[in-house]
């Protein structure tokens, strides 16, 4: 049962509301204390299920918001009916508890897409990180001796099988990882910290990680050799002088550098380096672990590729083609990654328990390579037929074709997507989808399109689950490529009247 004030909680009557004409208006003395808002019944539910702090917090800003509107003339009193201020509180509520972090669905066509997080896990590694982080776990205890553990061990052995390295160790980023070999290799040189890298390949990663940058930043000089384009074994055999620490590929794996080109590869430049005692490291980026070409897709260098040919030292990230947690895994001889892994940084740089759960149980899958493209979120969109998902669309057209009637069009259209995250910068993916746009006719002219776009991308976006599309050729496109579970068609489907609404 309500208390009594709950259904007259600002002292307004029935009779009162009937008899004025027209919705008259609030003035602030309407409004009720915060107190006898939280007294009545409903409020009490609240104060019940969240406690008295949240829901004081949300009453105060609600009767300020009340407030500002009544002050400006645009509040009534049915404004203020206490049945409007109990469900008004409740939302607040909910809202305020909302996490600023949530699903979307990723229609851009870019599969490793920075903005949206990169890899997404696979059940296994979801299921592995939810059982290790319910309770304490064996992160740094050996169970065979009771003894103080290291970390690494939960993953060093798995990480030498599938890549054929003596040893490895990971941190929380590919950046780290780079960071981290540079600083401990160079360090460890008694003649000086010159790493030689050439000039075609001083890349920016994205953000503030630069490769002239990295190098001051790991107490390390550059030494750039050969140009832009081309760069000779000549090239960094010049270079070397006492002061060399290191030699250093990077794979500019955002972009290519195409027509007269030319590099030294890892398996010319390690002999190199090793007959002048210097060793060499690889950033490979993206590293996938299996050979892409037997997918179907082009072949991105592996880091087992760079150990055969000689690499002391290969980086790659965890949550691009190797599809895992944000990491950064660093494989090589024995001698070099223990230098690394007892250089003082790694401490500052260690991977958290957390994506360490996800990293080994990504890495296990890998034991069943055969699997990995059902297993592997990343792999099996990757690898998902054009042919299902132009059917994929064709199912969805009329659908949402509806929703979005009047104003806009929808059309099937065959699309171009990428990998993303840097990997494979020039190929794409033949993909399917739709090409919306605004419905053309008088008072549409072409400055509209834009804006009519803008509006139904940022309504996508304000969904309770956020559909990401990308806009070209003065069309919204929504390439269906990573909506290929039912669970996530379903959740496409489910939201349609909420868009339609928030057109209309
Ligand atoms: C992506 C990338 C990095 C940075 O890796 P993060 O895991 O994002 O820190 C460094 N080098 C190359 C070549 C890359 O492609």
């Amino acid at each position: 049962m309500r208390a009594p004030e709950a259904s007259m909680v600002h002292g307004l009557t029935a009779q009162q509301e009937g008899e004025a004409s027209g919705p008259p208006p609030a003035s602030p003395k309407d409004l009720p204390a915060v107190d006898r808002l939280l007294r009545s019944g409903a409020v009490q539910v609240l104060v019940q299920m969240h406690g008295h702090q949240l829901v004081a917090a949300e009453a105060r800003g609600l009767l300020e918001a009340w407030r500002a509107q009544a002050l400006a003339g645009q509040l009534r009193l049915a404004d203020i009916a206490a049945e409007v201020a109990e469900t008004q509180l409740a939302a607040r509520c909910r809202a305020r508890l909302a996490p600023n972090m949530k699903t979307v669905l990723n229609l851009s066509g870019t599969v490793l897409h920075t903005n949206l997080g990169r890899a997404v896990l696979a059940d296994q590694a979801l299921a592995h990180v939810t059982a290790m982080m319910a309770g304490p776990n064996n992160l740094e205890f050996d169970l065979a001796t009771g003894a103080r553990g290291d970390r690494d061990d939960l993953v060093e052995s798995l990480l030498c099988e599938i890549t054929g390295a003596e040893a490895a160790t990971v941190v929380n980023n590919n950046a780290a990882a780079v960071l981290l070999s540079i600083a401990a290799l160079s360090a460890a040189h008694p003649g000086g910290r010159e790493v030689i890298v050439s000039r075609g390949e001083l890349v920016e990663i994205g953000g503030a990680f630069r490769m002239p940058d990295v190098m001051a930043a790991a107490g390390a000089q550059l030494v750039e050799v050969g140009t832009t384009n081309r760069t000779h074994l000549r090239d960094y055999e010049a270079a070397i002088t006492p002061r060399s620490a290191m030699l250093m590929k990077v794979h500019t794996s955002n972009y290519a550098i195409q027509g007269f080109t030319s590099a030294v590869d890892e398996s010319q430049l390690a002999p190199l380096a090793h007959a002048h005692g210097l060793p060499l490291v690889t950033d490979l980026g993206s590293g996938s672990l299996v050979d892409l070409s037997a997918y179907g897709l082009p072949r991105e260098p592996l880091p087992q590729d760079m150990l055969r040919a000689g690499c002391d030292v290969v980086t790659f990230s965890g949550d691009k083609l190797l599809g895992g947690p944000q990491a950064g895994l660093i494989v090589g001889s024995r001698e070099a990654i223990t230098r690394i892994r007892k250089f003082p940084m790694k401490r500052a740089l260690r991977m958290s328990k957390l994506p360490l759960a996800a990293l080994e149980a990504t890495l296990r899958l890998y034991l069943r390579p055969e699997l990995l493209a059902q297993s592997l979120p990343t792999l099996r969109w990757l690898t998902r037929p054009q042919a299902d998902i132009r059917l994929q669309a064709q199912r969805l057209q009329a659908a949402l074709a509806q929703a979005l009637a009047p104003r806009y069009q929808v059309h099937l259209r065959d699309l171009q997507g990428q990998i993303g995250s840097g990997s494979l910068p020039v190929e794409r993916l033949p993909s399917a989808g739709f090409a919306i746009a605004p419905v053309s006719g008088p008072g549409l002219e072409r400055p509209h399109v834009g804006t009519a776009l803008d509006a139904l991308s940022k309504a996508l976006r304000q969904l309770p689950q956020p559909v990401v599309g990308r806009i070209a050729d003065d069309a919204l496109l929504l390439d269906l490529r990573c909506l290929d579970l039912p669970a996530h068609e379903a959740a496409f489907l489910a939201q349609l009247p909420r868009l339609q609404e928030m057109l209309a």
